[in-house]
């Protein structure tokens, strides 16, 4: 038997139902098959009677279960992509992530050349994100992949920078998830992104235009803000509501109270630092509206 045509399940080890499913150039392998298909669907009886005996198979000590026929329509169950400082140096962040209790995809290390560690399969659930939410979905370890970076992250009055050889790294290892996993551009998110209220990483110094500049990422359209920056500035600022309002519609988890408090502050400061980091105080100002007008 050529080695690409499966072999044929056993009689009454396989669930009909499926079979009924299959493609029809995989069920004309086999003679009679389309047979056995017609008689499953025939009858509503039938197929439930197949489907006791053969899906359920109670009794049997063996599970059998026949992969060799595979459904084209799936897609990954990963949509989003979170990157993470480690503020720990390299051997210490080996050790948290993957001996505690926090944990991620790949780790990025500072070393020359740096390394590339997966430290948790990408079907697994890598525990990174923590509470989290974007674009109203929230825990986020159940549908992203984590990368950390070693990054001391704040350092004195400043930010560490990420080297270039980290970045050479970085943007072929994002590239290839987001291909794998049809990422969204705007589904590439720091963590301070999807949880804005605890978390600061990858912070102000995470070159997120040198990503949008690689084809990674979202990105806004800087002749645009540029012209609406001049127009918030002659005309003012919209009230807060409908900052909120753009805030959410950018994907951030923000109170729609109508008012800048500590919470609204902290999400504005989270949107500066991806698209404004050059300052990031969380004060609503004209240039930060319209970047916020100026995304994809
Ligand atoms: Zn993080």
């Amino acid at each position: 038997m050529p080695r690409d045509i499966p072999a044929l399940p056993p009689a009454g080890g396989h669930c009909l139902r499926g079979l009924a499913l299959m493609p029809e150039r995989v069920a004309g392998q086999w003679p009679g098959l389309r047979r056995r298909l017609r008689q499953a669907v025939a009858g509503p009886a039938l197929a439930a009677a197949a489907l006791l005996a053969g899906c359920a198979a109670p009794g049997g000590d063996t599970l059998k279960i026949d992969r060799s026929v595979q459904a084209v329509s799936h897609s990954s169950r990963v949509s989003v992509v979170v990157l993470h400082y480690t503020v720990s140096d390299t051997p210490r962040s080996l050790e948290i992530l993957s001996r505690r209790n926090v944990s991620s995809h790949y780790l990025i290390t500072d070393e020359t050349p740096p390394r590339i560690y997966q430290l948790v399969d990408e079907s697994r659930r890598a525990w990174h994100a923590g509470e989290s939410e974007w674009y109203g979905r929230s825990d986020l370890n159940a549908a992203s992949i984590g990368v950390e970076i070693v990054n001391a992250g704040p350092v004195g009055k400043g930010w560490q920078p990420y080297p270039d050889a980290q970045l050479r790294a970085l943007i072929p290892l994002l590239k290839d998830i987001v291909a794998r996993h049809q990422i969204l551009p705007r589904n590439l998110v720091g963590h301070s992104d999807v949880a804005p209220q605890r978390k600061q990483d990858p912070g102000p110094a995470f070159p997120w235009k040198t990503l949008a500049e690689a084809g990674l990422g979202r990105w806004y359209d800087e002749a645009r803000a540029a012209e609406l920056t001049g127009r918030y500035r002659r005309e003012g600022l919209p009230p807060m509501i409908a900052i909120q309002e753009k805030l959410r519609r950018a994907g951030y988890a923000v109170p729609a109270t109508g008012m800048l408090d500590a919470e609204t502050r902290r999400v504005i400061s989270a949107f500066q630092m991806h698209y404004r980091p050059a300052r990031h105080d969380g004060e609503p100002d004209a240039e930060t509206l319209a970047i916020l007008d100026s995304l994809p």
